[in-house]
């Protein structure tokens, strides 16, 4: 049994992260200022004995009680419009919240894994990006929030690794989806899904011709885990579903699996959105014997039938 801090504990991600490890036993602190995370996440978790919600803001520095053997660093905006409406907040998290994270780590001794993201290739020039790959990212654009935040998150953490000794792990997390992704979030597959259900135009940015590889969150989660109790990876390992996609491609498998008679509507692209991408997952394949196995036609079904409910709720 573990004792486990997730920060960003109440978000998409991190609240799976929280059902993984107490669906495994092990025991949960949860740190969130639910600036983007939902208390409605870990409501089901509330009255488990093994877990315990600390609201915090992790750019302010914050200490745990009780014995800690990993920490789980998710606490971040992650959507575009997102980090985009939050610039200082994001750049703050990645950074000062990376740091204090990094310490709750290096004080108990435990294992440590930050939630870093494919935005680290930036516009990527190599195609498919390997965890080699330096990246192509404009450090002044809007999205250098997030990018540069996480870059900077990525060579903090290794330098704790180098000058410390602490256990480390990467992940780099490629455009994951399912359920808990709020439906205002706004990222392509929630504001589809959330369109297509309510009879509302699609919003294509640009001309969809732009890709993205989607990974279903029970295959993400499963790829953290993994690394988590991997041994000796401190390097960065993608997670993510190869499987590449237009932007136009998937607004037709969502059309298709809600069963909606939509338009298609064309909006400007933002400002540096990468043309491509799609992860080189060998590093996984190999160190981790991790795949994922639930393709898009499948996810987008589970995940239309959460926003379903949400939206009749
Ligand atoms: N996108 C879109 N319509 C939307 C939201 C996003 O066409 O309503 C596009 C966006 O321009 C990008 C891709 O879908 O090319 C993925 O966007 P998302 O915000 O989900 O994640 P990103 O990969 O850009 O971080």
């Amino acid at each position: 049994m573990a004792r486990v801090v997730i920060t960003g504990g109440a978000g998409f991600l991190g609240s799976h992260l929280c059902k993984a490890f107490l669906d495994r036993d092990d025991t949960v602190v949860c740190v969130d200022n639910l600036v983007t995370g939902d208390r409605a996440n870990i409501a089901p978790f509330a009255a488990h004995p093994g877990f315990r919600f600390l609201e915090h803001d992790i750019s302010e520095p914050f200490s745990i009680a009780e014995p800690v053997d990993a920490v789980l660093n998710f606490a971040s905006p992650a959507s575009p419009p997102d980090y985009l409406a939050l610039p200082i907040e994001t750049l703050r998290v990645g950074s000062l919240g990376t740091t204090h994270a990094l310490e709750i780590a290096r004080t108990h001794g435990a294992r440590f894994l930050t939630a870093s993201t494919s935005e680290v290739y930036g516009d990527p020039l190599v195609h498919p990006q390997p965890e080699s790959y330096w990246g192509h990212v404009n450090p002044v654009g809007p999205r250098s929030v997030y990018d540069e935040a996480k870059r900077f998150s990525e060579a903090l953490t290794m330098a704790y690794h180098r000058t410390y000794g602490v256990d480390t792990r990467l992940v780099r997390i490629f455009n994951t989806y399912g359920p808990q992704m709020r439906a205002g979030d706004g990222r392509v597959v929630s504001n589809f899904i959330v369109q297509a259900l309510q009879g509302q135009p699609i919003t294509i940015y640009g001309d969809g011709s732009q890709t993205r590889s989607f990974c279903y969150v029970e295959d993400e989660v499963r790829g953290f885990l993994a690394l988590l109790d991997s041994d000796g990876i401190h390097d960065p390992v993608n997670i993510g579903n190869p499987n590449e996609f237009t932007i136009l491609e998937l607004a037709k498998v969502v059309l298709e699996v809600v069963n909606s008679a939509s338009e298609l509507v064309y909006e400007p692209l933002p400002e540096d959105d990468p043309t491509q991408r799609k992860p080189d997952i060998t590093r996984a394949r190999e160190l981790l014997g991790w795949e994922p196995v639930v393709q898009l036609r499948e996810g987008v079904e589970r995940t239309a039938a959460f926003f379903a409910r949400q939206i009749n709720l």
